[in-house]
């Protein structure tokens, strides 16, 4: 048939949208993404005509017209954002949107994050309020600090503090302790883009008490003090405590600032793990200014926390880069609701997802491990899916990693599910399982997969067993 009749042939925009059929969708989704959609099908078939096209090949675009519009329709209602089945055993995976948080904990945000709330409205007085008045007598409570805030997330926290305390003046700090966190964060630009002057002391492995002292002059602000978190220097070392640069600090009244990172308010040395610095240590040692992520140790939203002597604490929540750094509703509805965790050291570390998978013993895990291995197993039986069905299925020995640029030595002993195929790829098994409706990430290890459980919940092998036939 002649191109020319075949363009013809193609509908006209007019009579879809008349077509019983075509209203459907219209009714389902919207009148707009409709005619988008419809648009960009009939302009993909001009250029398949375009392109030689046969009559046959028309005929069948032309039929199946319905189908993919209605498929492009879903695809834009769809969200992009969704949830994944985390099976790497990194549980801080940055990549993943570091802490989750509880089915009940969401629950208990969801009942005020979404509509009106007290958020910056004194109900007592019927005046405005504070964004942090709802989790600051908490977090002084947990820290023993006199004052706290919460800001959008730490990098943002120690702009604030240097801009609110540095700013024109001298900052001291290590030259051991000068860190680039993932996501271009290094200390040395934050400090010039707050306006202070970094002062940088000692050598990157040793860094002594004289060090600091030589180093104070008129112009020095502030004292500031890193936790490298991710890096460790082995050897020989030398820094300071914060105990000792809080003294000094006093004593030339001078603030001093820890930057703790992912700032545990547990400590973990309890449960095994290699002491990672706990924030209550640093407020009782004396630090004036102490910040740490919401969403790192502490297991809850992404935030910036800095907690210290009301003195500083006011001047920063007067500081104008505060409103532009603040947290919004959901996310101080989330802290609450997390911090609240922490009147209890043992109801955290059972009810937040953080401390749980880090503190979870073997025994447990090997549990959840038995349970995914006999899901694969039986669908190995079935010989559906196909990958699976020479594959060979056990259960090993792995380490999963904290991660979030947190505690990078340590590894947690813990059970994976390794999946062998003998015949096909663990690449393209890898593929697959990223692809499922709710994707599941792995890692390959000695081309087989590796399915981490402790960063799995029951829930989600369960989820992951409706979704074998996909496979
Ligand atoms: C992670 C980290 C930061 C940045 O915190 P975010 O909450 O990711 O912005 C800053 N300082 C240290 C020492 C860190 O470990």
């Amino acid at each position: 048939m002649e191109k020319k009749e075949l363009y013809r042939q193609i509908p006209k925009m007019d009579a879809l949208l008349a077509d019983p059929v075509m209203q459907q969708l219209i009714t389902k989704y919207d009148r707009e993404s409709f005619v988008s959609v419809a648009r960009e099908q009939l302009e993909s078939i001009r250029a398949g005509i375009m392109g030689g096209m046969s009559a046959e090949q028309f005929r069948h675009a032309i039929d199946g017209l319905d189908v993919s519009i209605e498929v492009g329709l879903k695809q834009r209602y769809e969200m992009d954002l969704r949830p994944v089945i985390n099976a790497t055993g990194t549980i801080l995976h940055t990549n993943l949107g570091r802490a989750p948080l509880s089915p009940a904990q969401m629950k208990q945000i969801c009942q005020v994050a979404g509509g009106y709330s007290n958020l910056e409205y004194d109900l007592d007085t019927g005046a405005r309020g504070e964004r942090y008045s709802h989790f600051e007598q908490l977090l002084c409570q947990i820290t023993g600090a006199e004052a706290a805030m919460a800001v959008n997330n730490n990098a943002a926290s120690v702009l604030l503090i240097l801009s609110t305390l540095a700013k024109g003046g001298e900052a001291i700090v290590s030259r051991g302790e000068l860190i680039e966190i993932g996501g271009k964060f290094r200390i040395p630009d934050v400090m010039e883009q707050s306006g202070a002057t970094l002062v940088e002391v000692g050598t990157t492995n040793k860094t002594h008490f004289d060090d600091y002292l030589s180093a104070i002059t008129e112009e020095t602000k502030v004292i500031l003090k890193v936790h490298t978190s991710n890096y460790q220097i082995l050897g020989f070392t030398e820094s300071v405590g914060i105990r000792q640069l809080s003294e000094l600090g006093r004593e030339k009244k001078i603030p001093v600032i820890e930057d703790l990172g992912s700032g545990a308010l547990v400590d973990l040395a309890k449960y095994g793990i290699s002491a990672e610095p706990v924030v209550q240590n640093s407020v009782r040692d004396g630090a004036d200014v102490v910040c740490f992520s919401g969403d790192k140790l502490l297991g809850g939203p992404q935030a910036g926390i800095i907690v210290g002597k009301k003195a500083y604490i006011d001047r920063m929540k007067k500081n104008p880069l505060t409103r532009a750094v603040r947290i919004d509703k959901f996310t101080a509805a989330a802290l609450e609701v997390v911090l609240k965790e922490y009147l209890s050291q043992e109801r955290a570390v059972a009810n937040i997802p953080v401390l749980r998978m880090i503190t979870e013993s073997r025994a447990d895990l090997q549990m959840r491990a038995e349970l995914l291995e006999k899901i694969l197993c039986d669908a190995k039986k079935t010989k559906e899916p196909s990958l699976l069905s020479d594959a060979e299925i056990t259960i090993c020995d792995c380490q999963s990693m904290i991660g979030g640029g947190s505690l990078p030595m340590e590894r947690l002993d813990s059970a994976a599910v390794r999946i062998w195929p003998k015949s096909g790829s663990a690449t393209e098994l890898e593929e697959r399982l990223r692809h499922l409706p709710v994707p599941v990430v792995t890692r390959i290890a000695e081309d087989a997969i590796l399915m981490d459980v402790r960063t799995m919940t029951e829930d989600d092998i369960r989820i992951f067993e409706t979704q074998l036939g996909d496979l």
